[in-house]
């Protein structure tokens, strides 16, 4: 419609009205997947930097759709969040992940359970009291939980956000700061937060080839010293980096160096036997 010269412009509308289309009929699916119960939950171990024991086994939600194969969680978590999915989404993990952790500690594995919680979940009616009647039908405690909570990228609803986490708190849950770095708090909000736990998110460790990337890394560990939280740094792909971290002082790490997010069996092969 343009002319000759905005055939670019053209092809980049069609482009986006399919992938509008996609975006519908991938919607759709997931719905389904989420109320037949085919998302799956996989595993991946958090690790302490001295000794190398398993610490926790973070709970990643899976989804193979029958049409596109593997989808990946940044997808649709987003996804799952915007059309109002994502508690439902959540449900379905938490109850799986549960499940497997009663099997865990009746096995006498110790191991804590780490779960994303997605902003809006947070800010929900009923949610605390709903995550501890589930705790409680598997005969588990809150202590037995990590919550992760995503960094705020937003300022605007932050004591709102702090009311929440302290309601989690209260409750006996232990926090962790999720992909701690890519947000904007501050830090007396840091300091003020129920958190226990920083997660460096994975863009640092992919910066430590450089000597700016390491520096800034060590005054991150020196920040959380500080202010008396622990840290895991996700991301870890190599020994080299594992050393380096373990000799800036890093509790917890967690990454493909150690092992992929796994399915529940494999998980429970290294939590016995470790890595
Ligand atoms: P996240 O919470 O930051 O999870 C860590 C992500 O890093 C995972 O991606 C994991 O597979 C990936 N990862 C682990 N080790 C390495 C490594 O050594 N190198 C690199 N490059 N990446 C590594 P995944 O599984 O694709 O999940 C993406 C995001 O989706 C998660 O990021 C989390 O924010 C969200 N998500 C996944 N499951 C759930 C869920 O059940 N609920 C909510 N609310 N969010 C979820
Ligand atoms: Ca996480
Ligand atoms: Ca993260
Ligand atoms: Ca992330």
């Amino acid at each position: 419609n343009a002319g000759r010269n905005n055939v670019c412009f053209y092809s980049d509308i069609l482009h986006l009205k399919a992938l509008g289309r996609e975006h519908v009929a991938i919607q759709a699916r997931l719905s389904d997947a989420i109320r037949l119960g085919s998302l799956q939950v996989f595993y991946q171990p958090i690790v302490q930097a001295k000794g190398g024991e398993v610490f926790a086994i973070e709970a990643l939600a899976r989804w193979q759709d029958d049409k596109s194969g593997w989808i990946s969680p940044e997808l649709f978590i987003p996804m799952a969040e915007k059309v109002g999915l994502i508690q439902e989404l959540s449900d379905v993990v938490t109850h799986q992940a549960f499940c497997k952790l009663r099997e865990w500690r009746d096995a006498g594995l110790p191991q804590k359970l780490m779960l994303n919680i997605s902003r809006s979940q947070l800010f929900a009616p009923r949610f605390v009291s709903n995550l501890v009647e589930r705790l409680n039908e598997f005969r588990l405690r809150p202590s037995d939980v990590i919550l992760e909570i995503t960094e705020s990228v937003a300022l605007t609803d932050y004591s709102r956000q702090l009311k929440h986490l302290k309601l989690l708190g209260a409750a006996g849950f232990r926090l962790a700061i999720d992909d701690f770095g890519t947000g904007y708090s501050s830090l007396s909000q840091l300091h003020e937060m129920p958190a226990q736990l920083l997660k460096v998110d994975v863009s640092f460790t992919q910066r430590l080839h450089t000597e700016e990337g390491r520096r800034i890394m060590q005054a991150i560990v020196q920040l959380a010293s500080g202010l008396d939280m622990q840290i895991v740094v996700e991301g870890v792909e190599n020994l080299e980096t594992a050393r380096f971290l373990q000799g800036l002082g890093v509790h917890f790490l967690q990454g493909f160096h150690f092992s992929e997010p796994v399915p529940s069996g494999v998980a429970e092969l290294w939590m016995r036997l470790g890595l």
